[in-house]
């Protein structure tokens, strides 16, 4: 299959939207990440989803809308849904709610729930309006690679298994959308992102946290979320994620990095306040701030791939606010290899 690049434009989304129409699958930009989007409501378009992703068929999809009254055939709305909705759609949170018949299966993986959002991003939005149907949409990487924050990263992965990327640019929020299921009496936030805990709470007055944001799952435990039995954002690089104090951080990983066998290459994530510290030895910078290390760290995991970076040495964030959604990733790719300083 012939793939076709194209900076979205008027032109360009009407073609999207056609091929949408027909079932087929495009590539396109969201704030959180790129997503590689079909008709929620054709099956035989989904399945072709899964397909170019190579995406296990027990991973349920997000249902994308542009407007509120899109989700009324989709699921059954709650108050605590409407609530957030009023206060963060369109934008990166994507709902947990009880499905409706007219949802296939194949999106699902057969749960009795079904996740929607409403995305902020203007081409995801015209792209939806224009197709006239409900999107589903997985982020755009193949399985297993850190999802796209650019439509050249979606270009990596995708060249010749879709007929369309959209370039809209760059991401603006990086990470994939917090998602939180309201299928119970409160609130369980069981991917962080950027709608935080703090965020949810504030508005519904309490939201818990899935425990198992931080940590590998027990054998035998049931996921919370069916991503997250999935190995999920993992460098070919063996990658240690360091906590502690600053300084002694640094000194830690310099002393790593120093000591890495002649056979490795080896790379060490860290930020501008900090990268000074590490002389001459092989850095990436993720930004000034946690909002920055949401917007570069799998653009970052990508380079390591591309430069053949073989271990990974990184300084970590406070998990509050967005540094949730930097650490549960960041933890994900290291395979929860974390150390206390
Ligand atoms: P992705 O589109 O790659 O960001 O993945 C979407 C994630 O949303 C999946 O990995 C699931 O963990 C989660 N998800 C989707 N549908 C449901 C659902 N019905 N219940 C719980 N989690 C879901
Ligand atoms: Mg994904």
């Amino acid at each position: 299959m012939q793939t076709q690049f194209l900076s979205a434009d008027e032109q360009s989304l009407q073609l999207g939207a056609e091929l949408i129409k027909a079932g087929q699958v495009v590539g396109f930009p969201t704030e959180t990440v790129y997503g590689l989007g079909a008709d929620a409501l054709n099956s035989e378009a989904v399945h072709a989803i899964f397909a170019a992703k190579c995406r296990p068929a027990d991973n349920p999809l997000i249902v994308h809308i542009a407007e509120w009254n899109e989700i009324e055939p989709l699921c059954h709305v709650n108050e605590m849904a409407r609530r957030l909705a009023d206060a963060f759609w369109p934008g990166p949170l994507t709902m947990i709610l009880p499905r409706k018949d007219i949802i296939p299966d194949v999106v699902t993986a057969g749960l009795d729930s079904v996740a929607i959002r409403m995305p902020s991003h203007p081409i995801a939005r015209q792209l939806i309006s224009l197709s006239g149907c409900p999107i589903a949409a997985p982020s755009a990487n193949r399985s297993g690679r850190p999802s796209p924050t650019t439509a050249a990263h979606v270009l990596e992965d995708m060249d010749g298994r879709v007929p369309l990327i959209l370039d809209g640019g760059p991401c603006s929020v990086g990470v994939e959308s917090t998602v939180v299921s309201l299928t119970g009496d409160m609130a369980v936030v069981l991917r962080p992102g950027g709608v935080t805990p703090e965020m949810i709470a504030a508005v519904l007055g309490d939201c818990k946290i899935a425990d198992s944001i931080m940590r590998p799952l027990k054998e035998g435990e049931a996921a919370p979320s069916p991503g997250m039995k999935h190995k999920h954002y993992a460098p070919r690089a063996r990658m240690t994620l360091y906590e502690g104090e600053a300084q002694a951080v640094e000194k830690r990983i310099c002393h790593e990095y120093d000591s890495t066998s002649a056979k490795e290459k080896p790379l060490i994530l860290t930020c501008d306040a900090h990268i000074a510290a590490y002389g001459d030895r092989r850095c990436y910078s993720l930004g000034a701030d946690a909002a920055a290390a949401a917007r570069n760290l799998f653009a970052a995991l990508r380079y390591a791939d591309e430069e053949s970076i073989t271990r990974i040495y990184s300084e970590s964030y406070s998990q509050s606010g967005v540094g949730l959604a930097v650490m549960n990733r960041m933890a994900r790719a290291a395979g929860f290899d974390m150390v206390n300083v």
